[in-house]
C-alpha cells in the first residue's frame, strides 16, 4: 500500500538531505555536471516538451522553444561561464584595532531547496529556479503545477533520467501533495504563483524559520506618453501581451495614457494584432489557449468591460479567447480589479504623467512597470517617484531574458529574485570568515 503523502515527503527530504550531508553537491564539478545535465535533457527532449506545453496551453512550438526551453538553456550556459567566479571568496578590509588578519564571504550551499511552479510557463519556471539551486550547491525537490498536467508529466519522467536521483526529486501533485511537502523543513522555497497561496507557502514557512522567495503576480501597468511612435508601441505591446494568450506574469497587465494618444493607440493595437496573427486569430498556430475553464469564465466575464476595439470573441470548447482591446475602460471596472492573466487589453485615461505615477501609487507595488516615452525627465520621474520589481523602459518582458538583472517583485508582487547570479544569492548563505593567526 502506498504511503500517505506527508510520511512520503519526509521520508524523501531526510533522504536528499542525507546526500547533501555527504558534501557532493558543493562541489564545483556536481554543480557543473547537474548543470550540463539539465541542458542535455532541455536539447535532446525539446521536442516532448513543447508538444507537452502544446498541449496543456495550445503553445505553438516557437513560442515553447523561446520562452521555456531555449530560456533555461541561455540561464545555464550563462551560469556555467559565470559561476566559477562568482564563488570566488570576496576579500573584505579588516580594521586596524584586530591587527593582523584576513577577512572574506564565501558562498555556502543552504542544504534542500523546495521549488513550486505554477502552469503558466511550467517548464521554465520550474527548471530555471532548479538550476540556480543546483548551481549554489543544493539538493532539490521540485513540485511542478498539477494545472498543466502534460508538462508535469514529462518533467518528472525525464528529470531523473538525467539529474542526480540522490539530489534531485520532482513531486507531481495539487494541494494536498504541496501541503504534505510544506510541512516538511526545507532550507528555502521559492514559490511562483499567487499572493493568496503566497502566503500559505510563508506560513508554513515560518513554522521552520525557513526563508522564502515568492514570485508572484499583479496588474503590471504601461505608460505610453504622449508624442511617441504609436505603431511602435502597439507591436511591442501587442507582442508582450497576447503571448500565451496573455497568460504570462510581467504581461502589460492595461495600458494608462492620455485620450488623444488612447485615441489612436486604439486602431494601432488593433492592426499590431492583426500583423501578429493575422486576420483569423483563431486559426493561428502561434495563438494559444487558455489553461482551463475555471479560467476561462473568469476571463470572458470580463469582455465587456469597455469598448471593444478589437477582438471580444471566445470559444469555450477551444478555450480561445481572440485578443481583446477595451477602451475608455473606468478604474471601477472589473477588469481593473485583479491581475487579468488573459488576452484582455484595458486602455485606461489619465490626464498626463501626474495622474499616471498616483493611478500607480494608489494600487500595489506592480511586478513590472512598463513606459514608452522619449523622455528623460519622464524616464528618471517614473524611476524615483514609483516602485515595482523591474521597470522597463520600451520593450515589455524584455528584462527577463537578462540573466545578469535579477527576476522578482517586491510588496505585493513577491520578494527576494532569482536569474544568474541573483539565483546563486537567493540559494546560499553568504558566510563571514574571519582568520587570525595565532602568532
Ligand atoms: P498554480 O495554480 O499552478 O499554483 C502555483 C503552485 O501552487 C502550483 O504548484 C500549485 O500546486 C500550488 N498550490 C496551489 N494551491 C496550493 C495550496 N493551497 N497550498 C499549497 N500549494 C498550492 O498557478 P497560479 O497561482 O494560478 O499562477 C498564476 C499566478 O502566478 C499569477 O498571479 C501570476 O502573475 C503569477 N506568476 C508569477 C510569476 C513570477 O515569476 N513572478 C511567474 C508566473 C506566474
Amino acid at each position: 500500500m502506498n504511503k500517505p503523502a506527508p510520511a512520503q515527503s519526509a521520508e524523501l527530504v531526510a533522504r536528499l538531505r542525507a546526500t547533501f550531508r555527504t558534501g557532493t553537491t558543493k562541489s564545483l564539478a556536481w554543480r557543473t555536471g547537474q548543470l550540463h545535465r539539465m541542458r542535455a535533457l532541455l536539447t535532446e527532449h525539446g521536442e516532448e516538451l513543447a508538444a507537452a506545453l502544446h498541449a496543456d496551453l495550445g503553445k505553438s512550438a516557437t513560442e515553447a522553444y523561446r520562452t521555456e526551453i531555449d530560456f533555461v538553456i541561455r540561464e545555464i550556459d550563462h551560469t556555467l561561464e559565470h559561476l566559477d567566479g562568482w564563488l570566488r571568496p570576496e576579500k573584505a578590509p579588516v580594521p586596524v584595532f584586530i591587527g593582523e588578519a584576513s577577512a572574506w564571504t564565501q558562498y555556502d550551499p543552504l542544504g534542500v531547496v523546495l521549488v513550486i511552479a505554477p502552469w503558466n510557463y511550467p517548464a521554465q519556471l520550474l527548471l530555471a529556479p532548479v538550476a540556480g539551486a543546483l548551481a549554489a550547491g543544493n539538493a532539490v525537490v521540485a513540485k511542478p503545477s498539477e494545472l498543466a498536467p502534460a508538462t508535469s508529466a514529462a518533467l518528472a519522467r525525464l528529470v531523473p533520467q538525467y539529474l542526480d536521483t540522490d539530489a534531485v526529486a520532482v513531486v507531481e501533485g495539487g494541494v494536498p501533495e504541496t501541503t504534505a511537502l510544506l510541512e516538511q523543513r526545507f532550507d528555502h522555497i521559492l514559490y511562483t504563483g499567487n499572493g493568496t497561496v503566497g502566503r500559505i507557502v510563508m506560513a508554513a514557512a515560518a513554522r521552520h524559520l525557513t526563508p522564502v522567495t515568492l514570485e508572484l503576480g499583479g496588474k503590471s501597468p504601461a505608460f505610453v506618453d504622449r508624442g511617441t511612435d504609436l505603431d511602435t508601441v502597439a507591436a511591442r505591446l501587442a507582442a508582450g501581451k497576447f503571448l500565451n494568450a496573455g497568460q504570462t506574469c510581467v504581461a502589460p497587465d492595461y495600458v494608462l495614457t492620455d485620450r488623444e494618444s488612447a485615441r489612436a493607440l486604439e486602431g494601432a493595437l488593433a492592426k499590431a494584432v492583426e500583423k501578429l496573427y493575422g486576420p483569423d486569430v483563431s486559426g493561428s498556430p502561434e495563438y494559444g489557449r487558455i489553461v482551463n475553464e475555471r479560467h476561462f469564465d473568469r476571463l470572458t466575464a470580463l469582455l465587456d468591460s469597455g469598448r471593444q476595439v478589437t477582438g471580444g470573441a471566445y470559444d469555450r470548447d477551444s478555450k480561445y479567447i481572440a485578443p481583446t482591446v477595451l477602451a475608455e475602460v473606468s478604474p471601477d471596472a472589473p477588469v481593473m480589479q485583479e491581475e487579468i492573466f488573459g488576452p484582455i487589453l484595458p486602455i485606461v485615461e489619465v490626464a498626463g504623467l501626474d495622474e499616471a505615477i498616483d493611478f500607480i501609487n494608489d494600487r500595489e507595488k506592480p511586478l513590472a512597470l512598463y513606459a514608452f516615452t522619449g523622455s528623460v525627465t519622464t524616464r528618471e520621474r517614473l524611476a524615483a517617484e514609483t516602485s515595482s520589481g523591474g521597470l522597463v523602459f520600451g520593450l515589455p518582458l524584455a528584462h527577463l531574458t537578462i540573466s545578469d538583472l535579477p527576476f522578482g517583485g517586491v510588496g505585493e508582487s513577491g520578494m527576494g529574485s532569482y536569474h544568474g547570479r541573483y539565483s546563486l544569492e537567493t540559494f546560499s548563505h553568504r558566510k563571514a570568515v574571519l582568520a587570525k593567526p595565532l602568532s
